[in-house]
């Protein structure tokens, strides 16, 4: 891995500072003689960013516009997307790498993808996303999450093509809905639980259902996390249960997340009820942020910049103070890291030489403006410039 010293950069928008990386890691102390300089020009030092959340394999980056004419329902976009995907020249291979090179210019360095694994698709989806994974290695750290998006119990086959992607390297057990789309609960929470404990995996649950369904599924969740002593190793992703109304649903169901050790993961989706931010920090929930589907079959928007989410977890939570856009910045570093288990996150000495440059006077203002032109660095690579990925 390179060396490379980083010269007058403001880490986190504090006092100029140079910064020292050696075999992939900060270091304190002077740089070796001849080693690389990368000229930070007094533009902010933030960590990676961590893309917590999204979908690698299907996103329709670099082909024709997809004209959306999708139904209302969960249920519709998820039946739509199996049709479409027979109909375009979606190679899960293709398209995810064409997305992470995407996160990369933007300056994300670590990607948690969930990848679609069903009975009509196999394993095909986790196979060419691992394929970008390794080709990306030094650019990217890329994890892979086994998600059964068309239900798992209700379309037999699905439990054994989980496992067999598990068994090919994908980290993270998906689930889906236990109630709205499995219909069975328990059936569906016990064996995403048994496949973790078995396989030694973390768990990570797209959770759409809404109100008192959506609270029933995360009481069970919480209750298996705790059996399981898997504080640290869950997410539960978009949580809209806990954007209702009633906080004496809500409450309750926050603090035993932060006792239990589970992250939350949000868009602040415009269009739906979703988690209070700052309450989750209030209580201690470890919290982080990812982009979902880009132009996909799903929907039209996205860029895959994290900073923009970091904005939108601003717009839809009213956050407006300096040190609420630094909770903003936080939910899409730090929280991301955390959440994912990524040891040795930041800009200290002993952590992973990633950071991203950014032109702005403070965080909030990185936050608010989204400068482009952004540069990255990933262990102590220089992989994008000028807001654009370099080539490998
Ligand atoms: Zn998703």
């Amino acid at each position: 891995m390179p060396d490379l010293l980083v010269r007058n950069v403001r880490p986190l928008g504090g006092p100029a500072a140079d910064l020292l990386i050696r075999d992939g890691r900060f270091e304190s102390g002077p740089a070796a003689p001849g080693t690389a300089v990368l000229e930070g020009e007094g533009r902010i030092a933030l960590p990676g960013l961590v893309e917590a959340h999204t979908h690698l394999d299907k996103n329709l980056l670099g082909l024709p516009w997809y004209r959306n004419e999708v139904g209302p329902r969960l249920i519709d976009k998820i039946d739509n997307e199996r049709a479409v995907r027979k109909a375009l020249p979606i190679d899960p291979r293709q398209q995810s790498a064409r997305q992470a090179v995407l996160s990369v210019s933007h300056g994300s360095t670590f990607i948690r993808t969930h990848v679609d694994v069903d009975t009509e698709c196999g394993v095909a989806g986790i196979e060419g996303v691992m394929a970008t994974r390794d080709a990306m290695r030094d650019r990217v750290d890329i994890d892979l999450v086994a998600f059964p998006q068309s239900g798992m119990l209700t379309r037999p086959g699905t439990v054994e093509l989980l496992e067999q992607a598990l068994r090919l390297g994908a980290e993270t057990v998906g689930g889906l809905d236990p109630c709205a789309i499995d219909r069975d609960p328990k059936g569906h929470l016990d064996t995403v639980f048994g496949l973790a404990e078995r396989f030694g995996r973390g768990v990570d649950i797209h959770l759409h259902e809404p109100g008192e369904m959506g609270a029933f599924s995360m009481e069970l969740i919480i209750e298996r996390t705790r059996a399981l002593g898997m504080a640290g190793r869950v997410v539960v992703s978009h949580a809209f249960c806990l954007g209702m109304p009633d906080p004496s649903v809500v409450e309750p169901l926050i603090s035993a997340l932060a006792e239990a050790g589970i992250a939350i993961m949000t868009t602040a989706s415009p269009s739906r009820p979703v988690p209070a931010v700052k309450r989750l920090a209030e209580a201690g929930v470890v919290t982080c942020a990812g982009s979902d589907g880009i132009r996909d079959t799903w929907g039209p928007y996205g860029n895959a910049d994290m900073l923009e989410r970091a904005m939108i977890v601003g717009l839809r939570n009213n956050l407006r103070r300096d040190d609420e856009l630094a909770l903003a910045l936080d939910i899409v570093t730090t929280g991301g890291a955390r959440a994912l288990g990524i040891a040795e996150y930041g800009l200290a000495p002993g952590c992973i030489g990633d950071l991203v440059l950014v032109a702005a006077e403070t965080v909030a203002e990185a936050v608010a403006q989204r400068p482009g032109e952004r540069v990255v660095v990933k262990r102590g690579r220089v992989v994008a410039r000028n807001g654009a990925a370099l080539p490998a």
